[in-house]
């Protein structure tokens, strides 16, 4: 249920509402516009009878129902599009953002010179993995805590704001203090306990599409860290699996504006676990943009030969700024 409140409603009255729905067992999220408030009222489905004196509150101008099955993720309940701050970084506001790095963190010197080279292209957040979900248990599996101070260094030295992959709920307390964004990977996008430990956090989450999600998938789980009380999410298409092997999976590109125009979270599009070889990043990537997607997380590795983690499809420094060249043209084209 959205509770639409007149155009000169106070604050005062606002604040009313909130608690009152809050005294009925219900949360309510507010979305504040220019034009006026949003109160979406959140809870279980079968108490909403009660919820139908709101229209008698002061300062209430109607009741609507949301009629999708993710209220807080659909753009009915929300004014505008949802803008992610990082620092000084805005996600889902005017500029195109690039998350780049290695796929994961493996030492003090590779993500130090990763972060310098993702910083002097011009990307503006730096990724690395310091938990791995790895398909084989013998592979490399992350460099956990100490990966995590690596970041950490990152943030420090070379200044630029840092995402990591969380897998654990037992562990988001510990990466959340080490990083600026958590992400959600493929595999967790319906690990539910998971979900509600990141919508617990105060940190930016990106929520990756499984590789068998469908959007409303995708966008119910989005909807577990929202109702948790975290509204900073942003959506990340990262390649689905279909009958083509040609790629790694398939970059599912018409997920970008079905997705924007369902929900007013940031869409991020992942070129490289969709296409699995460099040579199809950029272009990708291009296609990205052209797209009306928010921002990009892309793998970048000073030495792809040496990776130890997904080095096929990592870019190398010179092929990264030649992207961030083509990008920087094309979304001054597109974006403004
Ligand atoms: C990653 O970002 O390195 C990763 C493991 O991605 P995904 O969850 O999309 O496979
Ligand atoms: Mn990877």
């Amino acid at each position: 249920m959205i509770i639409v409140m007149k155009n000169q409603a106070t604050e005062k009255q606002i604040e009313e509402v909130i608690r009152w729905i809050e005294s009925l067992g219900f949360t309510a999220h507010p979305s504040r516009g220019v034009e006026c408030t949003l109160i979406g009222v959140i809870g279980d489905e079968r108490e909403k009878e009660g919820l139908k004196q709101a229209q008698f509150l002061e300062g209430v101008e109607k009741m609507i129902p949301i009629l999708k099955p993710y209220k807080l993720a659909s753009r009915e309940s929300h004014q505008g599009n949802t803008v992610i701050s990082v620092g000084t970084v805005k996600i889902g506001g005017p500029d195109f953002v690039v998350m780049a790095g290695p796929c994961a963190v493996e030492s003090e010197e590779q993500l130090l010179e990763s972060a310098y080279i993702a910083k002097k292209g011009g990307a503006q957040i730096l990724r690395g993995g310091a938990y791995k979900p790895r398909t084989s248990p013998y592979s490399f599996q992350g460099m956990e805590e100490e990966g995590l101070k690596l970041l950490d260094q990152v943030r420090t030295r070379v200044g630029l704001p840092t995402i990591t992959e969380v897998i654990n709920p037992a562990d988001v307390d510990l990466v959340e203090s080490y990083v600026d964004i958590l992400q959600i990977g493929a595999r967790n996008v319906q690990n539910f306990p998971l979900l509600k430990a990141v919508g617990h956090s105060r940190k930016p989450v990106l929520l990756k599409r499984g590789m068998m999600t469908t959007i409303e998938e995708l966008l119910m789980s989005a909807e577990y860290i929202l109702a948790a009380g975290n509204p900073n999410v942003m959506l990340c298409e990262r390649g689905i699996r279909t009958f083509e092997t040609a790629t790694r999976n398939t970059l599912d590109i018409s997920a970008v504006p079905v997705l924007k125009s369902l929900t007013h979270l940031p869409v991020i599009v992942d070129p490289s676990h969709a296409a699995g070889q460099w040579k199809y990043v950029i272009p990708l990537s291009r296609a990205a943009v052209a797209v009306g997607a928010d921002g990009l997380l892309v793998e970048m590795h000073p030495k792809p030969e040496k990776a130890v983690s997904d080095g096929a499809q990592s870019l190398k420094p010179e092929k990264f700024y030649q992207m961030m060249d083509e990008i920087r043209v094309l979304s001054s084209a597109v974006r403004h």
